[in-house]
């Protein structure tokens, strides 16, 4: 079993019901067990501004799947969840992005782990440190260290952990 943690996001629909469902779904993987889940968060959209706001939170799995058969698993959880695909970081009604795999660093046509872009965002390092205030990124990095781990003003905690038990 390998560590593998999870950004969640989702701004259109019921935010909040849809990232309860995905956190049950991942939950309910196979060969997958889900060990923590953080805070919720909300956090203004990046890239367009023309729409909602975001829900946000990350969760930690051990899982036996393959980095790319649990990202095929994660994406078919998005389609459940009703997601269609339209502008680049247009709203969604659930997106779920693979953040780190155990310490692997994977770089192929449909999946890059690291995910890239998640040492520049608060709403990504701040609920990741909530259940996880020891990580490090496979180069070494503290995710304590980087300059995400301090939010914004814009980055409110919506709810305490245990959000998700319904
Ligand atoms: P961003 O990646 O900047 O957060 P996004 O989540 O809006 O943007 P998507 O449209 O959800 O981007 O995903 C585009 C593609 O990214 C997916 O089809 C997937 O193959 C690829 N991808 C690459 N690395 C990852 C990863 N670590 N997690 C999820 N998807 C990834
Ligand atoms: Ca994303
Ligand atoms: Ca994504």
């Amino acid at each position: 079993m390998y560590p593998a943690f999870i950004g969640l996001g989702a701004n259109l629909g019921q935010p909040r019901e849809q990232l309860v469902y995905a956190v049950q779904a991942m939950a309910s993987l196979p060969d997958t067990r889900l060990t923590h889940v953080s805070r919720l968060y909300g956090s203004p959209p990046i890239g367009p501004q023309d729409q909602p706001d975001y829900v946000n939170a990350v969760a930690r799995l051990e899982t036996a799947l393959t980095p790319h058969r649990l990202l095929a698993e994660l994406q078919a959880i998005e389609n459940d969840a009703g997601r269609v695909r339209e502008r680049h970081w247009g709203p969604r009604t659930l997106d779920l992005d693979l953040l780190l795999y155990a310490d692997d660093e994977i770089r192929t046509v449909n999946l890059t782990v690291p995910h890239p872009e998640m040492v520049h965002r608060a709403f990504v390092i701040v609920p990741l440190l909530d259940i996880a205030s020891d990580a490090v990124l496979p180069n070494g990095a503290k995710a304590a260290s980087l300059q995400a781990a301090t939010p914004g003003p814009d980055l409110l905690v919506l709810a305490e952990s245990g959000w998700w038990q319904t």
